[in-house]
């Protein structure tokens, strides 16, 4: 659950039933081994981790979320860091790839873990604002092409937005 200052009021996993020639993900719910990946990555990166770093990966972890940044920073435990601190090291996970960065076009981005297993997409209802979970990605074949186009460090991102049908029927 999201907290209420804001227009997306809730997740759901949602699974699709699989079309032919689509890689499938693992299952959702996130496991603990989420927080083992991202924690390997970042040691196998060379790069420090800190204890925001470590708190604010278990933190996505252990719930789907995305949360904005205020919100993980007023689930980190009082005096972890301050609100700066969190944008940053959101930036840096980013930018490993280890946490990614949604748009569901309210003004707010929201966060959520990344690591390979969990990779997926979400669907944002346009008029009650419920955002489900599509444990499914279509993106590899256009990753794969950017990449022999040359490109590295290839990422993408897309959210879905419909009207679900709790909102259809109140119609
Ligand atoms: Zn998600
Ligand atoms: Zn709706
Ligand atoms: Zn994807």
């Amino acid at each position: 659950m999201i907290c209420n200052n804001n227009r997306v009021i809730a997740t759901q996993f949602f699974r699709v039933a699989e079309p032919p020639g689509v890689r499938y993900l693992n299952p959702m719910p996130r496991t603990p081994t989420a927080i083992e990946t991202a924690l390997a990555a970042l040691r196998g990166g060379k790069h420090r981790i800190t204890k925001p770093r470590q708190k604010i990966l278990t933190m996505l972890a252990s719930d789907h979320g995305p949360f904005t940044i205020e919100e993980i920073h007023s689930q980190l435990r009082r005096g972890t860091c301050d609100l700066v601190t969190v944008y940053r090291n959101l930036a840096t996970l980013e930018e490993l790839g280890l946490v990614r960065r949604c748009d569901f076009g309210d003004g707010a981005y929201r966060y959520e873990l990344n690591t390979a297993a969990h990779h997926h997409h979400h669907i944002v209802c346009k008029q009650c604002a419920q955002v489900k979970t599509l444990d499914l990605c279509v993106a590899d074949p256009l990753e794969r092409l950017a990449q022999q186009m040359g490109y590295t460090n290839v990422t993408h991102s897309m959210e879905l937005f419909g009207v679900c049908a709790a909102c259809q029927k109140k119609k």
